[in-house]
């Protein structure tokens, strides 16, 4: 086993010049060449690639990556082909190919020259295709980017689910799949998908400690962006919106602001797009305003901030875009504005998809809600997010976040809970939030008439507090599973085991919501601005 070992330092250095494995890359190599199934999740920049471009180049026969896009397919295919010793070993085969390309590529296969064959899952299915590769030596079948496959990953390609069908009519050869998302509802479906329960799965931790981590009411926000970024003159930084009318309109701003900022979507020409991003990553502009068209593949190690104008759609793409801060190690400031406005407007649009779709989005972004609404802190909030336990007081990174720095009041508002908790049972489960909140205040509105809701007892019962107040508590109890809202009648409160508890009184754990995040309140001091 040592010298086996030795062996692939050497080859290391030999293809790529490192004189040592980073993290797990090793025992990942070895496991694949004994021909085991594998499954690595690790964040970006951990070095996932080498993972299969090392063995797939010491390994007889061609191994097949599968990658989602053909940008990035090239890239990798450059920088293998770049390295000294490796000219010609890694080719691309996808529909940007033309005959006489097709069949060059099938050529050096044959004569065993290609050593990595790049494919889009799509390209895969073709006929021709698959009897070409069933014919030929495969060493293994490496899924890049493998969070595809499952709706609830980040970047859902449908074409990647009939993955394992068509490796299996290819080769029975080991599968490495790897990915840079984490979260356990991924992981399980990938596995399953792709039929590999019993792969050996290598998980690196994905807590970034130099990020840090603060969320602020959407307050004011342009002059706070603006004051924030004059504080931070001259450096780099992603200020991301969800529409590219806000991108375009919030570069604008800047620049009348005296920043030198760009916008970046899209929807703009693709000159315009690439010369935007190429004067960011040379640095002859200090910000760019995008979409989340912006991010994929960039990989510059000195952006010293990343902004969310808008709060986004999963925790998992906001971990992914703030990811993209501090890359070299070194400062890395994430500052997300949130306002639970923005949460309705997602959900409205949300209404409008197919149920499944919808189901997965609504789990989403409460935990979107729950993050941005946390009182704990919130590095442990997004490693939990990822099945991660971390220590928020002796862990690396542990004072990095705004409510480790300076943690939030906290309320006990167990009383309130179980009054909503118990009003929600007694109208049997069927207002929506706004009605409920109706009912607690003594508001009339066409709901509370059409149900005579006036006359009961419960009408007014919380009319010491405002609105407001309720909705912090309603929203609170759904984050923290007390209640849930209904896909199928869209968003009518229903119980759920953990709030029946409360109200039998079974659970008798305080209900803590912080008492400085007075966030609907902050959203009214903006509308009148
Ligand atoms: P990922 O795919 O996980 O985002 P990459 O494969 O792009 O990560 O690797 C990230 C960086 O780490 C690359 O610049 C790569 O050259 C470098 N790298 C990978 N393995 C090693 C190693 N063993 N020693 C030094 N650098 C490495």
């Amino acid at each position: 086993m040592n010298t086996k070992n030795a062996d692939l330092s050497k080859e290391l250095k030999k293809y790529f010049g490192f004189s040592t494995f980073k993290g797990q890359q090793e025992e990942i190599i070895k496991n694949l060449l004994e021909g085991k199934d594998i499954f690595v999740l690790m964040p970006t920049g951990g070095g996932k690639s080498l993972c299969y471009q090392l063995p797939a180049l010491i390994s007889e026969g061609t191994a097949i990556v599968v990658s989602p896009l053909i940008a990035l397919m090239k890239n990798q295919v450059d920088a293998v082909n770049g390295l000294s010793s490796n000219e010609g070993v890694a080719h691309v085969l996808n529909s940007s190919l033309n005959k006489t390309q097709t069949k060059q590529v099938f050529d050096d296969i044959k004569a065993g020259k290609t050593k990595l064959l790049y494919v889009a899952p799509e390209s895969l299915i073709k006929e021709e295709y698959m009897e070409f590769l069933r014919d030929v030596k495969i060493s293994f079948v490496a899924i890049d980017e493998a969070h595809c496959i499952s709706e609830w990953g980040h970047d859902f390609r449908p074409e990647y689910r009939n993955l394992k069908t068509i490796i299996d009519k290819i080769a029975d050869v080991a599968v490495i799949a790897l990915t840079a998302t984490a979260t356990p509802k991924v992981q399980d479906d990938i596995q399953k998908t792709l039929g590999m329960s019993n792969a050996l799965v290598f998980k690196e931790s994905f807590n970034r400690p130099n990020l840090y981590y603060e969320v602020r009411p959407k307050v004011n926000i342009d002059k706070e962006i603006v004051k924030f970024v004059n504080g931070h003159h001259g450096k780099s930084g992603i200020v991301y919106c969800l529409s590219r009318r806000k991108v375009e309109e919030f570069a604008q701003l800047l620049q009348v602001n005296g920043i030198n900022a760009l916008p970046y979507h899209a929807g703009l020409d693709q000159k315009t797009r690439v010369t935007n991003q190429d004067r960011f990553l040379m640095e002859d502009a200090d910000i760019i305003v995008a979409t989340i068209a912006f991010g994929m593949g960039i990989d510059k190690p000195d952006v010293r901030f990343v902004i969310h104008y808008d709060i986004p759609k999963s925790l998992e793409s906001y971990y992914q875009e703030t990811g993209r801060a501090g890359r070299d190690g070194g400062e890395g400031i994430c500052l997300a504005f949130y306002d639970p406005k923005d949460i309705e407007k997602l959900e409205k649009f949300l209404a409008q998809k197919p149920v499944s779709e919808r189901e997965i989005g609504l789990q989403l972004l409460n935990e979107v809600v729950g993050y941005a609404e946390t009182s704990m802190s919130r590095r442990q909030y997004i490693l939990n997010y990822f099945g991660e336990q971390f220590d928020p007081i002796h862990g690396d990174g542990a004072m990095m976040c705004d409510n480790s720095v300076n943690p939030p009041k906290l309320k006990d508002a167990t009383k309130e809970l179980k009054l909503v908790l118990t009003l929600v049972k007694e109208l049997e489960e069927k207002f929506r939030t706004k009605d409920l909140i109706s009912v607690l205040v003594g508001k009339e509105n066409s709901v509370t008439k059409s149900y005579k809701l006036e006359s009961t007892k419960h009408f007014a019962i919380g009319k010491n507090e405002s609105e407001n107040y309720w909705k912090t508590i309603i929203r609170q109890a759904t984050v923290q599973n007390f209640l849930q809202k209904d896909i199928e009648t869209y968003g009518v409160l229903k119980l759920t085991d953990k709030g029946l508890k409360v109200i039998a009184g079974k659970d008798k754990s305080p209900f803590l919501i912080a008492e400085d995040r007075e966030y609907d309140l902050a959203q009214t001091k903006a509308d009148s601005d």
